[in-house]
């Protein structure tokens, strides 16, 4: 028997807790036994005085633990379960293309997703743009949908960790989110909760990106591999770039559209097309069914141009509920903004830096994100035609296409448009959209 507030003395004088003091803490969590103040002065020593790998392991499965862990064994599946998870970022519509082709390779994909979160796009909030589609459905549609499909993608069922549910709501108003052990664990748990055999995990960096620096993405992204291995999940991170919007668009139903065009071949984003590669490459190499990066994306080159994929994606929401025909006639369903126009820059020149988190937030303010929580959301605004880093500007080339319900509404994302798009007289120097994948092999460098 343990005692909250010598757990929570213990982390504050740097003491490592051990595995039967971490899963009494969330246990009292999950069965409120534990207070509000004890957790938040929980997260605050933590948040100081960090946790060690086996402290971090410990906490992730006792939240893991915490509520319905998913179990896939009477599915009798032939092939591994396998899974991407994105630290979120603006016009990052990677999993709408990611799991079909994943599926279409021979893996498992039950993708539970979530909604935005501040200025970065939520797959959930994208499929629900898709007239029909249930982002809500029982587990026993979910069930047969991942077993006859292969993939299912839906938002967080019932009682799929609740300790992460109270812990992260206290969190969020305790200025105790950004800390790595706690964040690793607040993903992990949910993800390791579906019973994954495998693991992709992008890690953002750059401009429209949660942690701040490529140094504290890194030691994200290090967090997450030792701890999600060391819990029995084979799993590999890539930092990937997020210093400009990952697709040509961002917002709901345009980004659907985008996903749509390329899984039918009409068009393929470059950027998107190396990070959705690169991210569903390791889901094979990691689930086995690839033996090497070459092998696996001529697999899955051959699954985009052979339709697969596209078919994958189709099966997929007709079997949610949406229309059957959506992959032929994606117009036909998303909403249109009333005013779809052109911002143009003040200047000629080249796309030299974009801040992209003002650009996911001019998204929200379109009305395409949240205000605050249980915000209705406009799933036909947001930006198009977006351009890239390098891009020729000038009274011909504009910066990007807003989509917009009103005259004043199209003039506020325009001017933040204007105000998040540098435009200088040389195009700048490329970055990488990936800048390296960390392994479990990797985890002994520093
Ligand atoms: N996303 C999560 O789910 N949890 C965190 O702590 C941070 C980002």
């Amino acid at each position: 028997m343990f005692l909250a507030q010598e757990i929570i003395r213990k982390k504050r004088e740097k003491m490592a807790l051990s595995k039967e003091e971490i899963q009494f803490f969330v246990k009292g969590i999950t069965d409120n036994s534990v207070s509000e103040g004890q957790i938040a002065a929980f997260g605050m020593a933590v948040y100081f005085n960090d946790m060690s790998m086996d402290e971090r392991i410990a906490l992730t499965t006792a939240m893991r633990d915490s509520g319905t862990v998913l179990n896939w064994d009477s599915l009798q599946l032939d092939g591994p379960v396998i899974d991407k998870h994105s630290t979120g970022g603006v016009g990052d519509v990677i999993s709408l293309m990611l799991g079909p082709m994943a599926a279409a390779c021979g893996g498992y994909v039950p993708m539970i997703s979530g909604r935005g979160l501040g200025h970065t796009g939520g797959t959930l909030d994208k499929f629900d743009a898709i007239p029909g589609y249930q982002t809500e459905p029982d587990s026993e549609l979910f069930r047969k949908v991942v077993k006859e499909v292969g993939v299912a993608i839906i938002g967080q069922t019932g009682d799929l960790v609740p300790a992460d549910k109270r812990f992260y709501s206290i969190r969020d108003n305790t200025a105790t989110v950004e800390s790595i052990p706690l964040i690793t664990a607040s993903i992990l748990s949910k993800k390791l909760a579906c019973s994954l055999d495998a693991l992709a995990m992008d890690v953002k960096v750059g401009s429209g990106a949660f942690m701040p620096t490529y140094q504290a993405s890194e030691e994200l992204a290090r967090s997450i591999v030792a701890v999600a291995n060391g819990a029995g999940t084979k799993t590999t991170a890539l930092l990937t770039d997020m210093n400009q919007v990952l697709a040509s668009c961002a917002g709901n139903a345009v980004e659907v559209l985008e996903a749509v065009n390329f899984l039918t071949g009409k068009y393929r984003n470059p950027r998107l097309y190396e990070v959705t590669m690169g991210l569903c490459s390791e889901m094979l190499l990691l689930g086995g069914l690839a033996a090497n990066e070459a092998e696996a994306r001529s697999k899955l080159n051959a699954v985009l141009d052979n339709g697969k994929a596209a078919e994958i994606f189709a099966r997929m929401v007709s079997g949610l509920g949406g229309p059957v025909d959506f992959v032929e006639h994606p117009e036909k369903y998303l909403p249109q903004a009333k005013i779809i126009r052109p911002v143009y820059a003040e200047r000629s020149g080249f796309a030299y830096s974009m801040d992209t988190r003002e650009l996911g937030l001019a998204v929200v303010t379109l009305g395409g994100g949240r205000r605050k929580p249980g915000d209705a959301l406009d799933y036909s605004v947001g930006l198009t035609q977006v351009c890239a880093l390098g891009h020729e500007i000038n009274a011909d080339k504009p910066l990007a296409m807003v989509h917009a319900q009103s005259e004043s509404a199209f003039e506020e994302a325009a001017a933040a448009v204007r105000r998040a798009i540098v435009i200088g007289d040389s195009a700048p120097e490329k970055t990488p959209e990936i800048y390296r994948a960390i392994r479990a092999a990797d985890l002994q460098e520093k």
